[in-house]
């Protein structure tokens, strides 16, 4: 079984072909300018190509990617048919859905009545599966897979901000938490790898990337997350703020003169580990600047482990207590600085690294839990294309 992963985004759409039986991609690539001038498709099949063309639309990227995908030179299949289902990634499920489902008509709608949570995010996806539809051969199974899904099983005390509850019960204004293919692929290789059951173990997951969240993972289920009624909360990211006063949106609209959409693009775009290095919102830049001696650099580092580190302490405390504690994504999974000082201080919980192990860059699961330490501390690469995957194949076959 062979399924289309389609990650679609509003100018861009990443694409991965999975194969089932070996659970590996056997070609990979993206959509970048789409609706812009200079418009191109990088493909990795049998052969690594950058194909210029015009792409007015993403039906006509999906178009390209087909192409690309049956080429005889550089694709992987002979024929579109030879693609069983589509798995797209979609942001938002609001508290309609707690899990994948097959995207009918019916589903897709309800998916473009939560577009109002996730603006930016959702009508770039739902293209994405009106484009499949357009150029895919009828019949082809589509399943939605949610960022949102995995933090469904939230309780209530977690999910309610102290407003008043109308404004949940009105308007659904509440924690939704996102990354939620990733917290819940990284618990589940936690899991496999220590040989548990994930019903046994309570684990913090650090998804850290240009976007960052951490997560509480009780029993399996996510109890809590620190991404929250949008991608913009919880801790201080690439360019994003993270967490704040309320109060400072007034106040920073006041000082700038900005009307709140613009303040609120300010706290998305110019801020976070940028706005306060005013290096880069890459992590590498960030060390090597702090390396030089850049102390604004060093600060965002700092700024960015701490409150990290509150988070993982203040999860273990949410789900008395914790048994391992995994770290994934961009800088998760290769900045052994920022893992360092994350963990640095937290030995009075039973969370003790080895240096030398958390040094090193291995593939797959690198376990770097020191001598003595009550809690397991991996470094998991995150895998979200094969959670899309795997939930398709699962409805598909169910269906
Ligand atoms: P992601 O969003 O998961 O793709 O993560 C992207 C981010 O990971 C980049 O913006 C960098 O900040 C960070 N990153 C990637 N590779 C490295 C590395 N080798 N060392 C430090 N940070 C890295």
């Amino acid at each position: 079984m062979k399924i289309l992963v389609i990650n679609a985004g509003s100018s861009s759409l990443k694409y991965q072909l999975i194969d089932m039986e070996t659970e590996v991609a056997i070609a990979k690539g993206g959509c970048e300018r789409i609706g812009l001038e200079g418009s191109f498709l990088k493909h990795n099949g049998k052969k690594q190509v950058t194909i210029e063309s015009p792409m007015p639309n993403h039906e006509s990227a999906i178009k390209l990617v087909l192409d690309a995908l049956v080429d005889s030179e550089h694709g992987v299949i002979s024929s579109m048919s030879e693609i069983d289902a589509v798995g797209h990634r979609i942001v938002h499920s609001g508290e309609d859905f707690d899990r994948s489902v097959l995207l009918t008509d019916e589903v897709i709608e309800t998916c473009r009545n939560n577009t109002e949570l996730a603006p930016l995010h959702q009508p770039a996806n739902l293209t994405g599966v009106a484009a499949c539809k357009a150029v895919l051969p009828e019949g082809t199974p589509m399943v939605g897979v949610f960022d949102t899904a995995f933090h469904s099983t939230m309780p209530e005390h977690a999910y309610i901000y102290g407003i008043p509850y109308e404004d949940y019960k009105n308007y659904k204004i509440r924690r939704y938490g996102f990354h939620g293919s990733s917290h819940r692929f990284v618990s589940e290789e936690a899991a496999k790898y220590l040989g548990k059951d994930p019903s046994e173990l309570k684990i913090v997951t650090c998804h850290l990337g240009n976007g960052s969240s951490i997560s509480a993972v009780d029993g399996g289920k996510s109890v809590d997350t620190s991404m929250s009624f949008t991608p913009l909360g919880g801790v201080p990211m690439g360019t994003r703020s993270g967490d704040l006063d309320p109060a400072i949106v007034e106040f920073l609209c006041k000082k700038h003169g900005f009307d709140v959409s613009e303040c609120v693009n300010y706290l998305n775009k110019k801020s976070g580990v940028s706005g306060l290095s005013g290096v880069s919102s890459d992590f590498r830049d960030l060390g090597e600047a702090a390396e030089q001696g850049n102390h604004r650099a060093q600060l965002a580092l700092d700024v960015f482990t701490y409150t990290c580190k509150k988070y993982v302490g203040a999860y273990a405390a949410a789900m008395g207590g914790i048994d391992c504690l995994v770290f994934t994504a961009g800088i998760g999974e290769n900045d052994n600085y920022v893992r360092s000082q994350v963990l640095k201080g937290l030995e009075f919980m039973g969370v003790v690294a080895d240096l030398e192990k958390n040094a090193v860059r291995v593939k797959g699961i690198n376990d770097i839990t020191g001598a003595g330490s009550r809690v397991k501390v991996l470094v998991i690469p995150t895998n979200e294309e094969l959670v899309i995957a795997r939930d398709t194949k699962e409805i598909v076959c169910k269906a």
